[in-house]
């Protein structure tokens, strides 16, 4: 690839963060290029919930994961932006006027790089209890991907935090029952996502409960319960479907290699999300500052702000 060839801007992570990066840098009239780890893009609300609803982004009261990326995708391609599927950005090396993206599919060349890689590969976070995995596919759940496996179904939620609450929310309508359990003494859910929890007449949500172990023959049937302060409870809760809503490990150890600031598994990032290094800026879950909410509204303020830093840096 030639100097002529390289970008403007490569965007590294096509989730709603990255696809709004790339409608912001087609708007400023930017050549851009969008890298993609997996086949798709669409980041965790394509690969973890493309049908729970997401209630908080502004001006879409109640739209789902899959519809707000379809909705993200047109926005951006209106541009004539590239997205390029199945390419793994493994390492960033900085000349004085571009950088260099290796990847497994070869080298991409850049003037501006804006990281929006989320958690990296996603990874729910697992239940630590022997033998638990074998019901994976036989009611067990990390990851939803059709709600109507719950229709009329006895399910237990493990997880007091958003992710938990929202499956819970999503599922019922059309679940039987719902018990929430979360090992401490109180949820840490919305606010709001706890009260209709709470006044919803087949959701039953119990503090103070961890899951011990899961029994059942071709599918989970009873799920054995502590209680967090007093220890185990002898009678099994019966259930036919289990969401493990624990959160996600950070697959973001790659960027440890890239000599860039890094909080953690976060990249730190000044107030124009750049990074330090000159023309390299990152944006969403990777991002971190003070005050950081992980959540997609935030994400999208915090690209718009990178592409509008990117121009600065070139001039354009
Ligand atoms: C169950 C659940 C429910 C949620 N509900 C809500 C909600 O209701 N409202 C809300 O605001 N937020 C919600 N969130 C959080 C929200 O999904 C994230 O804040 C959002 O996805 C962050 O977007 P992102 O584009 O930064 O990262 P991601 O969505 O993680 O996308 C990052 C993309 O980068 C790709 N990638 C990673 N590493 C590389 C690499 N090295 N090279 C190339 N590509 C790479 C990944 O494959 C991925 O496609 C929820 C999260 C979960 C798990």
């Amino acid at each position: 690839m030639t100097m002529a060839d390289a970008a403007d801007v490569t965007i590294i992570g096509g989730g709603p963060v990255g696809l709004f990066g790339m409608y912001c840098a087609g708007l400023n009239c930017l050549d851009a290029q969008l890298l993609e780890s997996l086949d798709r893009v669409g980041g965790q609300l394509e690969h973890l919930y493309p049908e729970k609803p997401i209630y908080d982004v502004g001006g879409f009261p109640k739209i789902s994961g899959r519809e707000l990326i379809e909705q993200l995708k047109r926005q951006a391609f209106q541009y004539s932006g590239r997205v390029v599927p199945n390419v793994t950005a493994s390492s960033l090396e900085t000349g004085s006027l571009r950088h260099r993206i290796h990847t497994n599919q070869g080298i991409f060349e850049s003037r501006v790089v804006i990281i929006t890689a989320g958690i990296g590969e996603f990874i729910p976070r697992r239940m630590n209890i022997p033998a638990i995995d074998q019901f994976e596919g036989r009611g067990l759940y990390y990851v939803v991907n059709q709600l109507s496996d719950f229709d009329g179904q006895r399910v237990l939620v493990v997880g007091g935090g958003d992710s938990a609450a929202d499956w819970a929310m999503a599922i019922a309508d059309r679940a039987q029952q719902v018990t929430m359990i979360h090992r401490r003494d109180a949820f840490q859910c919305h606010k709001d996502s706890l009260r209709k929890l709470q006044s919803h007449s087949a959701v039953a949500l119990v503090p103070n409960r961890s899951l011990l172990r899961l029994e059942g023959d071709q599918q989970v049937q009873r799920a054995y319960l502590q209680d967090t302060k007093e220890g185990p409870l002898a009678d099994p809760l019966t259930v036919d479907r289990v969401i493990i809503a624990i959160g996600l490990v950070a697959g973001t150890a790659i960027f440890q290699e890239w000599g860039l600031p890094l909080e953690g598994h976060e990249i730190r990032v000044a107030s124009d999300m750049s990074t330090g290094r000159p023309g390299v800026y990152a944006a969403g879950d990777v991002a971190t500052y003070p005050g950081k909410v992980k959540l997609i509204a935030a994400g999208f303020g915090e690209v718009a702000t990178a592409v509008e830093a990117a121009c600065k840096f070139l001039g354009a």
